[in-house]
């Protein structure tokens, strides 16, 4: 049975995906600091609500602290690492940058000693479509030069590509960065758009929308995330050492955000009210993935259809114990 070590197993992609790993027959440990970005609280009604709790180890620990850490992979020894814990959005003012130098970058920097004195076999890790900024042509493509990521947190998220590129080749590891492009589902994050449209539907609360709404996402549900972060996990553990390389995973079929308002609305109670904001110059205008490299890895797939994803995500905000929470976790966001 094949040992992962899994960080940001609390977090929205994290704990779908110990699910996965679990029902696959993987032994699981789980790392995760419960940040206060969203409502820690939140973190542990998903893992309870995904029947995690009881099935696998969690250890609370901050990753930028490298002793407790370090403890934790010599103790459980796991053969590889799935590194998913980082400070996600991109919204988080200048003065608070500091979050995303430590639990990006530091962090991910913790890890790879780790592994290495740990003789862990390789890393996946979690990378962003952020990498990419708008002077890049549609669809992005994996060997795109000259990327000029527009915000800090992509900045954070190239600088882990280049970090994983530097080591792998020095170090006897396999590292792998997967490029997610706006996932999106059911205990998803509350920070996200869809999250706060999703809730203002179907409650009281209006929904805040950043610009004109003209900026294009390739939304990307949940389960196609974990599926292929999967398979590209077991493609890695056959690959040899000093591999390295970056993939992205997204269906390639961009939506604006008033596509997904309008979407969205069709399932509300109500029309819900929206109040306009500045746009902000961090958000690129749009994210676009090939899928090309993503094939000739693990073959072709279809991912999931937006209308169809929008409808899984609303039965899930109906779903009473959510809805009567909704507002609550918006609120305690940052
Ligand atoms: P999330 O915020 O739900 O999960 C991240 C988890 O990491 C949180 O539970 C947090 O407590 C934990 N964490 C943060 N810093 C830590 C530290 N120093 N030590 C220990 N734990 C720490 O985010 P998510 O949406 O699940 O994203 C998972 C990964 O995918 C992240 O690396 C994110 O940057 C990346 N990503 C997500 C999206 C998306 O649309 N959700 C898109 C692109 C990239």
């Amino acid at each position: 049975m094949t040992k992962i070590l899994l960080t940001g197993a609390a977090g929205f992609i994290g704990s779908h995906f110990a699910k996965k790993m679990l029902q696959e027959g993987f032994s699981v440990v789980g790392v995760d600091k419960f940040s206060n970005y969203y409502s820690p609280e939140y973190k542990k009604a998903r893992l309870n609500s995904l029947e995690l709790t009881n099935q696998f180890e969690i250890y609370n620990l901050d990753l930028s602290n490298f002793e407790p850490f370090n403890n934790a992979v010599e103790k459980c020894k796991p053969e590889y690492i799935v590194h998913f814990a980082a400070q996600a959005g991109i919204r988080l003012p200048l003065e608070r940058s500091d979050i995303y130098v430590n639990d990006n970058i530091l962090s991910f920097l913790n890890i790879i000693k780790s592994a290495q004195i740990n003789n862990v076999k390789g890393i996946l890790y979690a990378s962003s479509s952020s990498v990419y900024g708008d002077e890049t042509p549609t669809p992005f493509k994996e060997k795109a030069g000259n990327l000029n990521p527009k915000s800090f947190y992509g900045l954070t998220k190239l600088m882990n590509e280049k970090m994983a590129e530097l080591f792998a080749h020095s170090n006897s590891l396999r590292m792998r960065g997967l490029r997610f492009f706006t996932v999106y589902g059911p205990w998803g994050r509350p920070d996200m758009a869809y999250f706060r449209l999703a809730a203002s539907a179907v409650g009281k609360s209006k929904f805040e929308l950043f610009g004109d709404g003209s900026i294009q996402r390739d939304f990307t549900y949940i389960d196609d995330v974990v599926q292929n972060s999967f398979e590209l996990l077991v493609n890695l553990i056959n690959q040899k050492t000093g591999f390295n390389d970056v993939v992205n995973i997204g269906g390639g079929q961009p939506h604006s955000i008033n596509d997904l308002i309008e979407k969205i609305t069709q399932y509300g109670e109500r029309k819900f009210e929206i109040s306009s904001g500045k746009s902000n110059l961090l958000d690129a205008k749009i994210t676009m993935a090939s899928d090309e490299y993503l094939t000739t890895l693990i073959g072709g797939r279809t991912f999931k259809k937006i209308d169809e994803g929008v409808g899984e995500l609303m039965n899930w905000v109906n779903i009473p114990e959510i809805k009567s929470h909704l507002k609550e976790w918006i609120d305690t966001t940052y």
